[in-house]
């Protein structure tokens, strides 16, 4: 089979590899798509580490092409979406059931061979069947969007609520569908206005910047009082809390679901004196299936959010549109 190995920063190349076979609780997939993310940027330029050589791609999705001996609950020839996350099973987080928390928690195209090639293998527990219907690049956005419906969850969003969604990448038009759709009033916040257009179109009521310096004051004016209930952030920088902090009520509630690799200086005077709830979101419990159900039954849309498109053999080319400032979503399909 072909893959793209990564040998060290930024020398990736397309290889031939052995057929890979499943053993025990083990699937073959297939790979039909495999989406790109900050984090597969992030390893491709060697911020951040990893073993090489890599086969990385952790939001992918495909048919099933064989099955190990022991896989009763999937059969080749299934369309899946692969949760690229596995937990060690047996520790005290993992036996509470916080398994996305577990310390030796396995990152499928990060701590082994991922999605970036004609087939991965990973634990059957992973494949979430998908219907056939549903376009390869469309249910790909699965990974992206469980973590989008555990952050609301963890938000507690109810209907009525003036929520903020702070950052309109991937994750952020995401997030704006899902509270939409669970009856809440949205307020959009992008670095510039670039997405204004699009955050509405998918159903931002509002839409702010953070580089106007006037998001306090338009979250007022849009909540009517003295910010939003809800804020959820999906920009994942430092910068971001903080200005996030700054946008909600007393009493409300913050979600973070990017993962600041710098540190800010969020005013803890502020977070106390109005009794904010920061709250940690980190990937994803059991949210897969729901992020399946939703893109099958068209409640967020993901056509937009799809912006380049490129063949495995060009997969350089994916990691230089990721940086472009057009760039949503891009896409190897394989
Ligand atoms: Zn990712
Ligand atoms: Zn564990």
């Amino acid at each position: 089979m072909r893959a793209a190995v990564l040998h060290g920063p930024r020398d990736i190349r397309i290889e031939t590899r052995g057929v890979l076979a499943p053993v025990a609780d083990e699937a073959v997939v297939r790979v039909s798509a495999s989406g790109l993310c900050g984090t597969d940027y992030r390893i491709w330029s060697g911020d951040r580490p990893v073993a090489y050589p890599l086969i990385m791609g952790h939001e992918f999705i495909g048919e099933v092409a064989a099955v190990g001996a022991g896989v009763v609950t999937l059969r080749p020839g299934q369309r899946v979406a692969v949760e690229p996350n596995f937990s060690c099973g047996v520790c005290p987080l993992c036996r509470e059931g916080n398994r996305n928390l577990c310390l030796s928690r396995t990152a499928v195209g990060i701590d082994v061979n991922g999605g970036f090639a004609e087939q991965a293998c990973v634990p059957a527990r992973c494949c979430w069947p998908a219907p056939a219907g549903i376009a390869p690049d469309q249910l790909m956005l699965a990974e992206p969007l469980a973590v989008v419906v555990r952050a609301v969850g963890r938000g507690e969003a109810r209907r009525g609520e003036r929520a903020a969604v702070l950052g309109v990448g991937a994750l952020g038009l995401l997030a704006i569908q899902l509270l939409k759709s669970r009856g809440l009033a949205v307020l959009a916040i992008g670095r510039t206005d670039r997405r204004e257009g699009l955050a509405r179109e998918l159903g931002a009521d509002e839409f702010t910047t953070t580089s106007s310096g006037r998001a306090p004051e338009v979250a007022r004016s849009f909540s009517g009082r003295e910010g939003v209930d809800l804020l959820v952030e999906t920009a994942g920088t430092g910068a971001a809390v903080e200005q996030a902090v700054e946008l909600v009520r007393p009493g409300g509630r913050l979600v973070l679901t990017g993962l600041p690799h710098e540190p800010s200086t969020v005013g803890f005077f502020g977070v106390v004196r109005r009794e904010l709830t920061i709250i940690g979101s980190m990937i994803y419990q059991q949210e897969f299936p729901e992020a399946v159900r939703l893109l099958s039954a068209g409640v967020v849309k993901v056509d937009r959010l799809v912006t380049h498109r490129f063949p495995l053999e060009r997969i350089q080319e994916a990691f230089a549109a990721h940086r472009s400032p057009e760039s949503i979503k891009v896409t190897v399909l394989i």
